[in-house]
């Protein structure tokens, strides 16, 4: 029976650590790059095969890390070949046996050639995502990024002429010593080069990494809470006013283009995580892969399972689940799903918190959907504490 699915591959190798990052991505394992394609390719052929044979052809493929695009040509190349051949995409880019089929690879704007590029379009990925964060050189600087804002320019062009027409770029407001005149910059050279989709955080500062140790240390010069409020209402107002629609709290797009990948994580949409730290969400329960690369490699050789099952959730921690992911969109919670899911309906399990949020503004009702107001966008932590069970 087909299903909507959808896949994600890990690729945990940065050329440098980005000051604020915290996700499994290493710097300077650059000698595991040939054997780690190798045990993601074998993963592929059994896992991907396996799904692939239960409900069909994914929908949607992202691979992301890490740096996808510092991979070598060569070992690009062969991880998109054979995804290829187990997911049935064919060369013709997003097509998917005659389905069309949303695939991405995030890229460094400092990493990517056009002949790389040219390379991805022709094996089927049709959607890009770079990682701006931010024009201003210094500030890139100061937050470990390898690229600058020319190149972050540049890539969009090179983008294009590859044949890409659909390119998503990520900023970060909040940064060490920015300004709302330097939010601004980036706002406007970030339309400038007219993305499709902007995804929008706010700089978190995440235990272990280089800046909270900064910040430990008071070395670490943030915007004040007052500036960055004001930051997200500036965001907030201004991409809107310029085209682009928010459909999730960080996530905005040109009309059609929002991210269908994305979209399933808040939607209850199954994935496969294939790779070294990759989640996965299969028939109910969540699994994590191995972490460390050189494990998730000999794990891989070994015919070992790599994966290991998160502690089952509870009924109430599903619920709970359910409702903060489709709560970060637009379009919010779907009260028939959460009742066909759960057997009972939403507002018997929620139905004070969804007055009390209604009466405080944050939430409101919108035919077989609840979803957060503008408002409520903003302070989206009041109106989940509101959900915990
Ligand atoms: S490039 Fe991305 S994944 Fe790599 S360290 Fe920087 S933020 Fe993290």
């Amino acid at each position: 029976m087909e299903k909507q699915w959808g896949v994600y591959i890990h690729i945990p190798f940065c050329r440098q650590k980005c000051f604020y990052c915290d996700f499994p991505s290493f710097a300077g394992r650059e000698r595991y790059e040939s054997d780690y394609i190798d045990a993601l390719c074998r993963e592929m052929a059994v896992q991907g095969a396996l799904y692939r044979g239960k409900w069909g052809r994914p929908a949607t493929v992202y691979m992301g890390g890490g740096t996808p695009s510092i991979l070598p040509f060569e070992l690009m190349e062969k991880l998109l070949q054979k995804l290829q051949a187990v997911f049935g995409i064919s060369e013709k880019s997003g097509q998917n046996h005659g389905k069309p089929l949303e695939f991405t690879v995030e890229c460094n704007p400092g990493t990517i050639a056009p002949a790389y590029l040219k390379m991805l379009h022709e094996h089927g990925v049709n959607r890009l995502s770079f990682g701006v964060q931010t024009f201003d050189d210094a500030l890139l600087k100061r937050i470990g990024r390898i690229h600058t804002g020319a190149q972050a320019g540049e890539a969009m062009n090179l983008a294009r002429e590859a044949g890409f027409q659909n390119v998503s770029m990520d900023l970060i407001y909040g940064l060490p010593g920015e300004t709302q005149a330097m939010l601004l910059y980036d706002l406007e050279t970030m339309i400038s080069l007219q993305p499709e989709h902007i995804s929008i955080y706010g700089l978190q500062l995440e235990e272990g990494t280089a800046f909270a140790k900064m910040q430990a240390m008071g070395k670490l010069h943030l915007p004040d809470e007052d500036a960055v409020e004001k930051m997200y209402d500036t965001m907030t107002s201004f991409l809107p006013q310029h085209g682009y629609a928010r459909y999730e709290i960080s996530n905005f797009a040109k009309p059609g283009f929002e991210s269908r990948h994305n979209l399933s994580y808040w939607q209850d949409v199954p994935y496969l995580g294939l790779g070294a730290a990759a989640h996965s969400y299969l028939e109910g329960q969540r699994y994590e892969n191995e972490k460390e690369i050189s494990l998730y490699i000999e794990g891989i050789r070994s015919g070992k399972s790599v994966r290991h099952e998160e502690e089952p959730a509870t009924r109430a921690i599903t619920m709970e689940e359910f409702a903060f992911l489709a709560l970060r969109t637009a379009q919010g919670i779907d009260k028939r799903h959460f009742a066909e899911k759960f057997g009972v309906p939403l507002e018997k399990i929620y139905g004070d918190a969804l007055k009390k949020l209604e009466r405080q503004g944050l939430l409101t009702e919108d035919g077989d959907f609840v979803h957060l107001t503008e408002f409520g966008m903003k302070y989206g932590n009041a109106a989940f504490e509101e959900f915990l069970l």
